[in-house]
């Protein structure tokens, strides 16, 4: 006889900064006091840790199987396109090509939509609409916009989207094709934000943005317990991780503390290694700078466009991650990650966005100044796909003429 499956945790909603508590039964935005991102905490023990696990091969493929440590509570109010459970591939040749033995790419690419941005947003919106919203908004330059429409046009519901008018056009198709108001600004997603601020009252419009509300976190820390269950319940020794807004990485973090929580790992951690472009780096010029903060990256310009974000809400989460696991942040410039976007395609058929070629120039760069063992265990992430990007974005690529 099969116990029936037990449901989500009970959760509280407390501040990421001055602990300040907030009801978990009503929509969540960030902490008004201070400005900082309101986080999830459930209740873990060694003993929940052990009922978990002893049913995680009961559940469904994806993040969902993780939905014990999520925040839906219902299971009807799941808005699911498949979200999760994404490839973990050997990258043999690249490792190779790169001096590393031991290189894997958790290839994000095939989430829903393209991008694991998906998984941010199927958590998000299935909460928020289990508690009753229906309308949303978000700032992007590109990804979120296109999760966000998606699962809003899965769950019946509104939203209006802004990203840079220098986005590719894909990303306005898709979301127009979504049924997304879809609006293009001048300048940055921080311009996106300002405008969307402007003209939507968020009291109506459910503001999406990276670390706005606590759920988008939730979905993305789902990468965390993935490669724990990828490693056969270790963890690798370095992750790489091209950081914008920095959800994945913190995610990530917060799920290792979880995991330690139910007694699935010890405190031992993976290096977290923040990867940028050159023409913004602002969690890179913090961390060199021995900062707890990162201040706004001026003029911020480079073609990876869900790295360019010059300044984000996380900072001092992200840059306490990367101190606590001895791991570092580091910049590419444009050249060098045109380089690793066709080292990546080359050494292993997937069509990575720039920001996978921004992780494996940076992870060169590493292994060129022996900052990296070559025989360590190395996860990079592929964050999407590059079939969204206009041909610009590509002059490795581009037919000589
Ligand atoms: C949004 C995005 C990033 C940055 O993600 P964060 O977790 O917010 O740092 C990286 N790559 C791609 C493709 C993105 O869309």
């Amino acid at each position: 006889m099969t116990a029936p499956l037990k449901g989500p945790l009970a959760y509280e909603l407390r501040c990421s900064w001055c602990s300040r508590a907030f009801p978990s039964d009503e929509p969540a935005h960030f902490c008004p006091d201070c400005n900082r991102p309101i986080l999830v905490r459930y209740r873990l023990t060694v003993e929940v840790g052990d009922e978990i696990r002893s049913q995680l091969h009961a559940e469904r493929a994806g993040l969902w199987r993780f939905r014990r440590v999520l925040p839906v509570r219902n299971r009807d109010s799941v808005i699911s396109l498949g979200e999760g459970g994404t490839p973990l591939v050997p990258a043999k040749h690249l490792g190779t090509h790169l001096g590393l033995a031991n290189l894997w790419i958790k290839d994000e690419s095939l989430n829903p939509t393209g991008s694991f941005k998906a998984r941010g947003m199927s958590v998000a919106i299935s909460r928020a609409y289990e508690l009753g919203i229906r309308r949303f908004c978000v700032p992007s330059a590109g990804n979120a916009a296109g999760a966000a429409a998606a699962y809003c046009a899965v769950a019946g519901c509104e939203i209006r989207v802004y990203m840079p008018s220098d986005s590719g056009e894909a990303f306005f198709s898709e979301c127009r094709a979504y049924g997304a108001e879809v609006s293009a600004v001048d300048g940055t997603i921080a311009h996106c934000g300002a405008r969307m601020r402007q003209e939507c009252d968020l009291n109506e419009w459910f503001d999406l943005s990276t670390l706005k509300e606590p759920f988008r976190l939730e979905g993305k820390k789902t990468m965390g317990y993935e490669l724990w269950e990828d490693f056969g319940g270790t963890l690798p020794d370095v992750i790489i991780y091209p950081t914008g807004g920095g959800t994945g990485l913190i995610g990530m973090w917060k799920a290792f503390d979880e995991m330690e929580q139910l007694g699935w790992i010890d405190s031992h951690r993976p290096r977290m290694i923040s990867v940028q472009a050159e023409g913004c780096a602002p969690i890179v010029r913090a961390f060199e700078s021995g900062e707890k903060v990162a201040a706004s990256f001026p003029n911020p310009q480079t073609d990876a466009l869900g790295l360019r974000v010059p300044s984000a809400i996380g900072d001092f989460l992200i840059l306490r991650a990367l101190r606590d696991s001895s791991g570092l942040a580091i910049s590419v410039s444009e050249e060098e990650w045109h380089n690793g976007s066709s080292w990546i395609a080359d050494d292993t058929g997937i069509f990575a966005c720039p920001e996978g070629g921004v992780a494996v120039a940076a992870l060169k760069k590493l292994q060129d100044r022996e900052l990296v063992a070559p025989t360590a265990r190395i996860v990079l992430f592929n964050t999407g796909t590059g079939f969204k990007y206009p041909p610009s974005t590509w002059p490795n690529a581009t037919a000589q003429l």
